[in-house]
């Protein structure tokens, strides 16, 4: 398996990929909806994945995360219904849907988009020596990225899947068994993860690629900052360790290909908001109290290399004999 790294320095100005107040727009409609579906449902079970007892790590909009001692991964203890409950809020699949947020969404976006489709373009040519393939794209809810994809040359054919754009999604019948599957930034609502990623792999041809990208709960900002790191019920309700993903994607009939974590913001993110550290994570505080520009950047970028910035890439194959 490959480590593989790439760092581009980065400075808060020219890697926002949120308009500010598009942003707080969303993170209002979805705060309300997190405080209303308190008390409507069954508490959760506080178990990891791994069947590890969780530890309390923090709450946020009166939602407890829990952190597992043995597998690093972070939970929300919250239920499916209420997972349910968020996600059929139209007023806010609306406002994602609306002119405003899809056009600031490509000009904060457009950078990252060509970048990522520069590493699937690559990924896919290296992995399976095809320079046009079919794809299905999981859950995308950007028609800026949907129209980048579809017209971009390395696609032969393009479905979309689960997406609240609900005009292009198609049904499982129209889609033939494709090439690569995109599934960005998904697992990260999920509660039942392996099976999840099993179901993303129905529509992908044995060998196919699963491209997978999502937050992690080992990264240097969430672990430093937690409540006050970019982490939102029940956007982020699933935050697993870069192990427990590894090993989630072979019980799902994967074999992992590559793993890098690009996060370039890290440490930029824990400086803005040194108060909010621990008191007795002195050193932390100390560097960031005292750390130049190139020193944060030095840090990120060993960050980067060690696999311990908190968004994670992943490239894996499917295997032959998984159904
Ligand atoms: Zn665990």
């Amino acid at each position: 398996m490959l480590r593989s790294f790439d760092f581009i320095e980065y400075s808060k100005e020219n890697s926002s990929i949120q308009d500010k107040s598009s942003f707080n727009q969303e993170l209002m409609i979805a705060e309300k909806q997190v405080r209303n579906s308190k008390g409507h449902f069954a508490s959760a079970e506080s178990k990891c994945i791994c069947g590890s007892k969780m530890n309390y790590f923090f709450s946020k909009w009166g939602i407890t995360y829990n952190r597992c001692p043995s597998c690093g991964s972070i939970i929300a203890d919250v239920s499916k219904e209420e997972i349910s409950y968020f996600k059929s809020c139209k007023e806010l699949t609306d406002f994602r849907a609306s002119n405003f947020y899809q056009e600031s969404a490509c000009e904060k976006r457009d950078l990252s988009w060509e970048e990522l489709i520069d590493w699937l373009r690559f990924r896919t040519y290296r992995y399976l020596g095809e320079k046009s393939v079919s794809i299905v794209d999981y859950g995308n809810r950007y028609y800026g990225l949907i129209n980048k994809l579809k017209n971009s040359s390395f696609c032969k054919h393009y479905n979309l899947k689960a997406s609240i754009l609900n005009e292009n999604s198609v049904s499982d019948s129209n889609i033939s068994q494709s090439d690569i599957v995109l599934y960005l930034n998904i697992l990260q609502q999920s509660l039942t993860p392996v099976e999840d990623l099993r179901n993303a792999g129905i529509c992908l041809k044995p060998n196919g690629l699963l491209f997978f990208s999502t937050r992690i709960g080992t990264g240097f900002d969430v672990l430093t900052l937690r409540e006050h790191s970019k982490i939102f019920p029940f956007e982020h309700v699933f935050l697993p360790s870069i192990q427990a993903l590894e090993i989630m994607l072979q019980q799902a009939g994967y074999k992992v290909l590559e793993v890098s974590t690009p996060g370039r913001l890290d440490a930029i993110y824990v400086k803005d908001q040194m108060e909010q550290i621990c008191s007795e994570e002195y050193f932390i505080k100390y560097l960031m109290e005292y750390a130049d520009n190139d020193i944060l950047q030095e840090f990120q970028r060993f960050l980067q290399r060690s696999n311990m910035s908190s968004y994670v890439q992943i490239v894996a194959q499917k295997m032959e004999d998984t159904k």
